[in-house]
């Protein structure tokens, strides 16, 4: 590996580009579907240099280096020596990305992590099926157990961004077993959940043993699967309409109030994604895009109709969903007009010496100042602010103000989020 040249010595080309990145090659594993699995050497760029090339990447300040290493941590001496190296040089602005195994993740790995500067790493994890079945036909080596519980601890740290992987389309894993999958990951509330498609690719296991899984599956590229054994074409289609309704409303990041708040009509959350692509399709609404207004208008009308009663909480989540992202122009036709407050808002921003141009306050009846919902209706106004955000989000900061602040009393309380 030590061989390899090194392609970035001129970063002009790769401006705003997201640097790919190897200091390993080959996989430990065998998943079956994989090509990574077919070649057995696994081999390594040596730490000193992988160093000084990161360190190079660090003095030009690049935003994301990708790690293109199939499974990262698979050597825990590499791992932790590059982990240690760029927690040690943080230039406070270079992210960089790894796909690991997580149930690998030891003790002082996850000791490592958890207080690097939020950002700083993020970690993709495939788990592609919760089903032992699956997981044993397609011949992953993964402890489950293991996997939620280094999930659950990188989350709680809240300093780095988790993608987790799931494949449809796997073997022994009918409809009804890919929706417990799916709700078991969901579960965890990664910051993004990718629901990929079985890829049939010549050379692998999955190849080879294709017709004894009933596997049909498109002979061009990207190869994905379209039927087998135990998921029809029809199923797959629905599948597909859940991954479209989870990319547009939950990685987007856009409505995750709103989907908090969903969420506690379904005990399932592949129904809840179901149910809504269903809902777009019978009233066209698969048949253009939609801006995020508008889509915000659309997901209102399917919460009023599977959760009639609840519709302020929902206008809330969603007025919140809107603003904590961006200081939007325009507003849902359901929305309070912000004429009626202009008066009492501006004298706010005029007395606190704040640009009109850089924050956003709105008043809330059901929403806490955490962007949960309360029992009871209980006014309290937001003021979000567009220059400090989140990291790991990108969400605007917003800090809670209380009736008698906006009305202009002096002993009001004040809490920053
Ligand atoms: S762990 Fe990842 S890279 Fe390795 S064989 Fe399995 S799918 Fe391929």
């Amino acid at each position: 590996m030590d061989e390899l040249p090194f392609c970035y010595a001129n970063l002009q080309d790769f401006e705003h580009r997201i640097i790919y990145y190897e200091s390993s090659r080959g996989c430990p594993f065998s998943c079956s579907y994989c090509l990574s699995s077919v070649d057995k050497k696994l081999r390594f760029r040596s730490l000193p240099l992988v160093y000084r090339e990161l360190q190079f990447f660090i003095d030009a300040k690049v935003p994301q280096v990708k790690f293109v290493d199939r499974t990262f941590n698979c050597r825990h001496e590499h791992a932790m020596g590059i982990w240690n190296y760029i927690k040690e040089h943080d230039n406070g602005i270079t992210n960089f990305h790894f796909e690991i195994s997580a149930d690998l993740l030891r003790e002082d790995e996850l000791e490592l992590i958890s207080d690097m500067r939020p950002g700083l790493i993020q970690l993709e994890i495939g788990v592609q099926s919760t089903n032992g079945a699956t997981i044993r036909e397609i011949h992953r080596t993964m402890r489950l157990e293991d996997v939620y519980r280094a999930v659950n601890r990188v989350k709680a740290g809240k300093n780095i961004h988790q993608h987790l992987d799931l494949i449809a389309g796997l073997p022994f894993e009918d409809y009804e077993r890919f929706q417990q999958s799916f709700d078991d990951i969901y579960a965890l509330h990664p910051q993004q959940l990718q629901l990929g498609f079985l890829k049939v690719l010549k050379g692998s296991y999955m190849y080879e043993h294709a017709s004894e899984y009933g596997l049909i599956y498109r002979t061009k590229p990207p190869y994905e699967v379209l039927a087998s054994k135990w998921v029809s074409y029809d199923e797959m289609l629905e599948i597909r309409l859940v991954e479209e309704m989870l990319e547009l409303h939950y990685n987007s990041g856009q409505f995750l109030t709103y989907l908090a708040v969903l969420e506690q009509r379904y005990a399932s959350a592949f129904q809840m994604f179901l149910d809504m692509g269903h809902f777009y399709r019978s009233h066209g609404y698969l048949d253009c895009s939609h801006n995020r207004v508008r889509r915000t208008e659309i997901v209102l009308e399917f919460a009023e109709s599977v959760d009639a009663g609840h519709r302020a909480a929902y206008e809330e989540a969603l007025i919140f969903d809107l603003y904590k992202i961006e200081k939007s122009k325009s507003r849902p036709i359901w929305a309070r007009d912000l004429a009626l407050e202009k008066k009492k808002t501006s004298a706010y921003l005029r007395a606190h010496g704040l640009e009109k141009k850089y924050c956003h306050l709105e008043k809330f009846n059901w929403l806490d100042a955490r962007g949960t919902l309360r029992q009871k209706e209980q006014p309290m106004w937001l003021l979000f602010d567009y220059e400090v955000r989140d990291p790991l989000t990108n969400e605007a900061a917003f800090t809670e103000i209380s009736e008698a602040e906006m009305e202009g009393d002096t002993t009001w309380n004040r809490s920053e989020n």
